[in-house]
């Protein structure tokens, strides 16, 4: 199989084009001129995101495959097009290869984002390569529409606003660690693969998103990537408001429960901590608590009340499992930390 550099560069996008650049009908031109042609429902209003990764920042080759690579890429970005309530259209992808990446190797990146981008109808029209010395990038720009009146912002919350979370917390980060450990241990094996699963392989939460952005019942959104505590700082800041998280109503697998029984951790300090759940978190008015129960129930959504809106001056807070409330700590990823 020959590697990057043995292809010319233009070979590469011609291989990507046929393989991977089907046209969908808002393409009138997709790869293979200077710009991309889309045409978009004059109805709807256009969410762009982008998300760039780099190898040994982002992902380390020994733990994860270039499969992985590409798919968690596009869950990232599809997930940002959920936060908004969007519906995710059409994408771009940057890549800079070093000159040992083989032409198997790109493809399985590529598989890896065209998975879930054809799961939930976005089409790659075009992009940009470049060499690069030794390491890998990869960034996506994933450009999706929504309907005006159904944006979900982050602002736009109420003090009183009840607090939710989709899914489970705190898996991708239990995961990552078990790919990272060299130490044997004695979580089960099925908990294991599971958790790592989740962090290799995490869900996009598109429905549940449309599902509340239909029915305008976010009253704001976010998708969890640098953790709860993290992102809903950065929610409450955006609001200038405070909150109140019950940390027993944190929603937890019993594959993470089991994997902080035998990692001597506590579940509910990896739920609110841990990054890249690509969860989401939502406010929803009090009267509307209701019905996304009810939606629970019916299988509609999968999410659970965690805690309330409240004034600024109360600031980020949670309830302990004694009973006790403090202040949440904070552990956000930051890439330029201070010296
Ligand atoms: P330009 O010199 O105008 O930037 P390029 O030769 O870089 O053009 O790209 C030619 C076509 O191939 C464009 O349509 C571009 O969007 C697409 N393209 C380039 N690299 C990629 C890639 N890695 N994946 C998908 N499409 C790509
Ligand atoms: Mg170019």
């Amino acid at each position: 199989m020959p590697s990057a550099r043995q292809l010319s560069e233009f070979a590469l996008i011609k291989h990507i084009a046929r393989r991977f650049g089907h046209y969908r009908a808002q393409t009138l031109v997709g790869i293979g001129d200077d710009c991309a042609v889309t045409t978009h429902n004059p109805k709807t209003i256009q969410l762009i995101t982008t998300d760039l990764l780099i190898e040994d920042i982002h992902f380390d080759l020994r733990f994860v495959s270039y499969r992985d690579i590409g798919y968690k890429a596009m869950i990232a970005n599809l997930s940002d097009i959920a936060a908004m309530g969007g519906v995710p259209r059409q994408f771009l992808v940057s890549i800079a290869l070093p000159s040992s990446l083989t032409q198997g190797n790109i493809n399985s990146l590529y598989e890896g984002m065209m998975e879930p981008a054809r799961k939930f109808g976005a089409a790659l029209i075009g992009g940009d390569t470049s060499a690069s010395t030794d390491k890998l990038f990869l960034s996506i720009t994933l450009i999706g529409e929504v309907q005006p009146a159904h944006l979900i912002k982050r602002t736009g919350l109420s003090i009183g606003d009840e607090v939710f979370v989709t899914g489970t917390l705190g898996d991708s980060q239990a995961g990552l660690r078990i790919l990272q450990s060299t130490i044997p241990t004695k979580i089960p094996i099925s908990s294991q693969k599971w958790l790592c699963q989740r962090h290799l392989r995490p869900s996009a939460r598109l429905d549940a998103a449309q599902k509340l952005a239909k029915h305008k019942l976010a009253t704001s959104m976010i998708d969890i990537s640098d953790g709860l505590s993290g992102d809903l700082s950065h929610l409450c800041n955006s609001n200038k408001v405070g909150a109140t998280i019950d940390l027993t109503r944190l929603p937890v697998s019993s594959n993470l429960r089991k994997y902080s029984h035998y990692a001597n951790t506590h579940a509910h300090e990896i739920a609110l901590h841990g990054g890249e759940d690509y969860e989401l978190l939502f406010t929803v008015n009090p009267n509307s608590v209701s019905r996304i129960k009810r939606w629970n129930t019916q299988n509609i959504l999968h999410a659970t009340h965690i805690g309330t809106i409240m004034p600024q001056k109360q600031k980020l807070k949670v309830i302990t499992q004694t009973g006790r409330t403090k202040i949440m700590p904070i552990k956000s990823f930051n890439h330029f930390p201070e010296k």
